[in-house]
């Protein structure tokens, strides 16, 4: 059985950024995810638009690696970098439309991700699916069962991220999680002569988002292995439908040219942590935050992050990142986006590496010890001053 300092189960945005904050910090990482490419629901779902790293005032609200990697998802791609994203003081607090377009080429992500994950020294295990774990008589997580091309294997670590998207590895472990209603809303890759999206690579090549009805869409959980699967079948029927409904002529000129190979989730579950941010929290002070996180629907206050939220109630040893931290209702839409699972992905690799150096549990560390680490990874902590 291999040991590792920290094991990070999923690797889209928020496992890529706790594996490399962890790693940066001199540990033996192991990195497994079931896909054969990085970056989860941004890359394989084809949402391809960085949001926000500022706030209502359009004043920086991240650094560290939600900013790294902002930067270097232009990497491969035709897009650039909007200038008012630089946080700089006086810029135009105008809020057109432009704050919130900053697009990537997924499968160009892809590429970088997999470039910083190979040149951080973290061991990748792609194609390599979590299908189980233990915990020891504390309920402390100690072991996680992985599967690859018909081989299972069991990895040891100190300490667990779930960055899985739906908190699949604490769930084995027997946390506790809520649900959310999520809608069909698919995303795809299409030529299209007649449209010009907002998101368009070339002249004719868009991603569209695909409106479902309600009542074809809408679903009120999909926690099940069952209910996983009707998401996935109306997600294709409906993408079909929209394309059948053409005539064959107008198919000549409008079809997919690539369709999402993640389900498009919004939502999965969210653990039950030591502590939910909750709706009306935005503009909050929190004195054990970990990071802010800009709210991408609308010129509002920001959001700072508890660290109990990354830490679940009934397992040990181990930390959620990204998508499944606890937060709930409005917040949810605000944490569930690509800065916030970067911003959240590397508090808990560091949280985790300390908690390795220290021998401790994740859930006792000192706050005020791990803002410092933060701080001096460029992480901004608090809402910054109205007079910054
Ligand atoms: C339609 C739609 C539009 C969106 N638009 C935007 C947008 O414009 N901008 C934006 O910022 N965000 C957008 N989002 C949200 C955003 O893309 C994701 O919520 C975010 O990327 C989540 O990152 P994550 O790392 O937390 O989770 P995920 O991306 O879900 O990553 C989890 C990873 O874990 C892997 N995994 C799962 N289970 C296992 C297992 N058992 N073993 C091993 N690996 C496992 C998965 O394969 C995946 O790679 C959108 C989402 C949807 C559905």
């Amino acid at each position: 059985m291999r040991h590792y300092d920290v094991a990070v189960c999923g690797g889209g945005i928020a496992g890529v950024a706790a594996a490399l904050a962890a790693s940066r910090r001199g540990k033996s990482v192991v990195l497994v995810e079931k896909q054969c490419v990085l970056g989860g629901l941004a890359t394989s779902g084809l949402i391809y638009i960085y949001l926000p790293i500022s706030d209502d005032r359009d004043v920086k609200i991240a650094g560290g690696l939600t900013e790294e990697l902002l930067i270097r998802c232009q990497e491969y791609g035709p897009f650039t970098i909007p200038e008012k994203w630089s946080g700089i003081k006086g810029a135009d607090s105008g809020h057109a439309g432009e704050r919130y377009l900053c697009c990537f080429s997924p499968a160009g992500y892809e590429l970088t991700l997999d470039r910083m994950i190979r040149e951080s020294g973290v061991e990748l295990r792609l194609e390599t699916t979590v299908i189980g774990c233990r915990c020891d008589g504390t309920g402390r997580l100690t072991e996680a069962e992985i599967f690859c091309a018909a081989e299972r294997e069991t990895v040891s670590a100190d300490c667990f991220i779930d960055a899985t998207g739906g908190a699949f590895l604490l769930r084995m472990a027997g946390a506790a999680v809520f649900p959310e209603t999520n809608f069909n809303n698919p995303w795809l890759m299409e030529v299209n002569d007649h449209s010009r999206s907002r998101y368009y690579f070339t002249g004719d090549l868009h991603i569209q988002p695909l409106p479902i009805p309600a009542e074809e869409g809408s679903m009120p959980q999909v926690l099940s292995a069952a209910e996983l699967q009707e998401f996935c079948r109306r997600q294709y029927r409906e993408m079909r439908r929209h394309y059948d409904a053409m005539t064959p002529e107008r198919r000549k000129s409008c079809y997919p040219v690539h369709l999402p190979t993640m389900p498009q989730l919004r939502k999965i579950a969210r653990i039950d942590g030591l502590a939910e941010i909750r709706t009306g929290e935005e503009g909050k002070f929190c004195p054990d935050s970990v990071g802010v996180a800009a709210d991408w629907r609308r010129v509002a206050p920001a959001w700072e992050t508890p660290y109990g939220a990354l830490l679940p109630k009934k397992v040990r040893g181990a930390l959620a990142a990204g998508r499944c931290i606890d937060s709930s209702g409005d917040a949810w839409e605000i944490f569930r986006v690509i800065p916030a699972a970067a911003m959240t992905g590397e508090a808990a690799g560091v949280a985790a590496a300390m908690a390795v150096e220290r021998n401790t549990d994740p859930a006792q560390l000192p706050v005020a010890d791990l803002q410092a680490r933060l701080n001096e990874n460029g992480i901004i902590l608090h809402i910054p001053d109205k007079n910054n």
